[in-house]
């Protein structure tokens, strides 16, 4: 059975335990309603390191919209049961209070990349994910760290935040998994409609198959999605595209 931890404070006293002090930690920070993309994440941790902790956390500060908040999934009864299932070791899953006690007084900033792309699209988007990122990182102190590339520029970031600030822990890319139709996993997925739900792996479909952005806008708007952005940074086609309220991304390398 896993362990469930609440606290930062019981978390650090048994990070310093005989018990997993000498061990190598993996560490997969997820917002929960959890899928394959996630386990696949877990999976990674599980073969690298001894010991594999998941934390659950629906991080207010980085959504820009209430409503995206309220709406998100939360499936915690059904997550334990993968999470048991994958045997990971630690579920950290703290309270709001429990991260946020200086009430979000402090903040990470990045100044150039993350204004562009979902940036762009989601003011104060990044901050909140590398100050909660930036966080947990210092609670868990693991040697590794696992992040999908289906969140291609959050992943980028990420990384980034890590070298600029000699943290210790590896930050380690893990592939975008996908259903058969193409369509990437993600928690949202189960906000679509069933309609929605037959239209959304068209967005990986024409993403991955049009070479210009152009082309693909116009596709796009053409199969009924509402297109937030497509843009090319680096070799790299990253997308976003609303389906009624859902929010959908994706990237590909070109
Ligand atoms: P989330 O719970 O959406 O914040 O995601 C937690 C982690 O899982 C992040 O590092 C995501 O990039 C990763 N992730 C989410 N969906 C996928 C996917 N389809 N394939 C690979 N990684 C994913």
């Amino acid at each position: 059975m896993i362990s469930i931890i609440k606290s930062v404070a019981e978390w650090k006293e048994l990070r310093n335990s005989e018990s997993l002090k000498n061990k190598t930690i993996g560490f997969v920070p997820t917002m929960g309603a959890l899928h394959e993309g996630h386990l696949s994440l877990i999976e990674k941790s599980k073969n690298e390191n001894e010991i594999t902790v998941v934390s659950i956390f629906v991080n207010p500060t980085q959504f820009n919209d209430p409503k995206d908040l309220e709406k998100y999934p939360r499936t915690y009864e059904d997550d334990l049961q993968k999470l048991n299932r994958t045997k990971t070791d630690y579920l950290f899953y703290p309270s709001h209070n429990e991260l946020y006690a200086d009430k979000f007084r402090y903040e990470i900033n990045e100044k150039e990349f993350s204004q562009i792309l979902c940036g762009a699209h989601r003011p104060g988007h990044f901050t909140g994910v590398l100050t909660i990122v930036m966080k947990l990182l210092n609670i868990v102190k693991a040697d590794k760290a696992y992040f999908g590339e289906k969140d291609y520029q959050q992943y980028l970031l990420i990384k980034g935040m890590v070298d600029t600030f000699f943290m210790d822990t590896k930050i380690v890319p893990c592939p975008i998994v996908r259903e058969k139709d193409g369509l990437a996993m993600s928690s949202r997925n189960m906000l679509l409609s069933k309609q929605e739900r037959i239209l959304a792996p068209k967005f990986f479909e024409i993403l991955s198959k049009e070479k210009n952005n152009e082309e693909i806008i116009a596709k796009l708007a053409y199969s009924g999605f509402k297109v937030d952005y497509v843009d090319e940074v680096e070799n790299r086609r990253y997308a976003a595209v609303y389906l009624g309220n859902v929010r959908l991304i994706d990237n590909v390398k070109i």
